[in-house]
């Protein structure tokens, strides 16, 4: 995603990052926006760049060339301070987060390594659409189209709209990836844009979903219920991210299947595994990663818990055959 020039009149947005051809994200090949800002903080996030509502300095010390080298980011525009190194051999900067926080692409650009990258970049409606219209030939032969993925593509309601409207005028179908913990005003000015929503149903207990994703779901549920009966045309796919120890339990996958399978625009239940692909951002970003005993799912907890699924959707085997939105075999936890 290269920087632009930004046209006047078009609402903008803070995108993390467009990613092209991707296959576990609604049906088809789809081009999947990212926004920044999230109202959850699950411990086992996979992208903790877009959690921030704001810009954010990300630092990679492994391509840091040293003070003697460089030193660039040891001067303005940086902060006092917001860079040191450390007494010895070793000439490689550190980062003071509570002085680098405001750092935005002026510093990163600073940078001749790249060791220093910002997450997170004002972009219109139109600058997205034009970059999501490139891969329209893929969509057109694979019934793919645009999902906006996150952090949580509901908290810029007014942006999202925009791009979901602007998706079908130019023809191009729409879905999104949610958690759902947003006020229904946002849900509702949305969705009308919305062909496939897939939307996560990640713990059944309030309180353990307030310990492990940092807030109840108490609201979650209520408007995942509002959705499905507001917006009958609209195919839903409910996902968990499966992490072993906090919700790879049947009662849990019951729990979930009791709460959708009354709602026929409920197409799917998809479970998505545990995974440590976004560990090391932590540390670019200057922050602990918690779940470090974690491992995946054992295959033979998955295979026990689709069996319940499939048993639910009336399905004999996992083949995408069994799959009603046609989509894709789903993808992994986020
Ligand atoms: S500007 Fe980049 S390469 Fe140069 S010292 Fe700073 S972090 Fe290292």
């Amino acid at each position: 995603m290269a920087t632009q020039e930004m046209p006047a009149g078009s609402p903008t947005g803070l995108v993390l990052n467009i990613q092209h051809f991707c296959t576990d994200d609604g049906p088809g090949i789809r081009t999947t926006v990212f926004l920044k800002r999230c109202s959850l903080r699950c411990k086992w996030c996979s992208n903790p760049e877009s959690i921030n509502r704001r810009p954010e300095l990300a630092y990679d010390i492994s391509k840091c060339i040293g003070k003697k080298a460089c030193g660039r980011c040891l001067q303005p525009p940086f902060p006092e301070g917001a860079m040191y190194v450390i007494d010895g051999p070793d000439d490689r900067v550190h980062v003071n987060w509570d002085l680098a926080g405001e750092c935005g692409q002026e510093c990163a650009a600073a940078c001749p390594t790249g060791a220093l990258h910002v997450f997170g970049q004002e972009m219109t409606v139109d600058q997205v659409l034009e970059e999501v219209d490139q891969d329209s030939a893929f969509y057109d032969e694979s019934g793919g189209g645009i999902t906006l993925s996150g952090g949580e593509c509901l908290l810029q309601p007014d942006f999202s709209a925009a791009l979901l409207a602007g998706a079908h005028e130019r023809g191009i179908t729409t879905a999104i990836e949610t958690a759902g913990n947003v006020p229904w005003r946002f849900m509702e000015q949305v969705l009308p844009h919305v062909d496939t929503m897939l939307h996560d149903h990640k713990l059944t207990d309030p309180e353990r979903h307030r310990k492990w994703c940092g807030a109840p779901n108490t609201r979650i549920l209520e408007n995942f219920k509002k959705a499905y009966e507001t917006f009958p045309d609209i195919r839903f796919i409910a996902r968990t991210p499966l992490i072993p120890g906090v919700n790879d339990d049947e009662d849990h996958i019951r729990s979930v299947l009791a709460f959708i399978r009354p709602h026929k625009n409920v197409v799917d239940y998809q479970l998505l595994p545990y995974h440590r692909y976004g560990e090391s951002k932590y540390a670019f970003l200057g922050r602990v990663y918690e779940l470090e005993d974690f491992t995946p799912p054992s295959p033979d907890t998955m295979h026990r818990l689709q069996a319940i699924i499939d048993e639910a959707f009336g399905r004999s085997s996992q083949t995408a055959e069994r799959r009603p939105d046609g989509g894709a075999e789903p993808g992994t936890a986020r």
